[in-house]
């Protein structure tokens, strides 16, 4: 059983902050995960400029509605659900990505919360967990899929490592240079081919208990070598 594991901005859609640095001005919301290793700086460092120049959420959901998924990326995705199935892992927030998961399909989408106060300013924001895409991954193992993972930045290098397979979309350079590891794609027409090549491939199948990760493992769970396949 496979799953395929996708991250959204820069693979799917455009990256939210940079349109919202076009439409608002500030250039320094053009810094994004491709650019920025650490995530939680790089919030700090978003949520301190939104609040500099009193950006509330309405006006950054006015500019998402004017966005639009990269050329491509729907029937990309109507392609993998017609093979397997996706789930979307992003590092983005609930307030900002329903306009466009509707362009989408709605794809099942993991991401993170927004934290707003009774002016409409983001003061904060949740994540759902630390580091949720390399564990959605591991979770979805010990469920017994094979994971085949793509991404674009340093937030999805975990995600893509996990992975049984990881593939590289349109990285940056400084990402392609620490990364040679990772078959690199730069077209949904190389991801799509890349995919099927691997859902066609009959990889003999890891055994899941093998690789439960001991942080996750679930402690009321009879350990790997009491298991018996039925
Ligand atoms: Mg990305």
């Amino acid at each position: 059983m496979n799953i395929v594991c996708l991250d959204l901005e820069g693979v799917l859609v455009p990256e939210i902050w940079i349109a919202v640095a076009e439409k608002t001005g500030i250039e320094g919301l053009m810094r994004t995960t491709r650019d920025e290793p650490d995530y939680d700086k790089l919030m700090q460092y978003r949520l301190d400029l939104l609040a500099r120049h009193k950006i509330t959420l309405a006006q950054i959901q006015d500019v998402i509605q004017t966005l639009k998924p990269l050329d491509g990326a729907k029937e990309f995705i109507d392609w993998i659900n017609s093979q397997t199935r996706i789930i979307i892992l992003s590092d983005t927030f609930e307030q900002f990505a329903a306009p466009l998961m509707a362009q989408l399909g709605w794809p099942t989408l993991f991401c993170h919360q927004l934290i707003i106060d009774s002016s409409d300013m983001i003061t904060g924001y949740k994540l759902r967990q630390q580091d949720q895409k390399r564990r959605a991954v591991i979770a979805f193992q010990n469920l017994n899929f094979r994971v085949i993972a793509g991404g674009d930045s340093y937030n999805d290098l975990s995600m893509l490592l996990a992975a049984d397979d990881g593939i590289l979309f349109r990285p940056p350079e400084s990402l392609l240079e620490e990364q040679k590891q990772l078959p690199v794609v730069e077209s949904h027409a190389e991801l799509r081919a890349t995919i099927e090549k691997l859902l066609i491939k009959k990889k003999s199948a890891k055994t899941p208990l093998s690789r439960v990760d001991e942080q996750y493992a679930c402690p009321n769970c009879s350990p790997a070598s009491n298991f018996v396949p039925g």
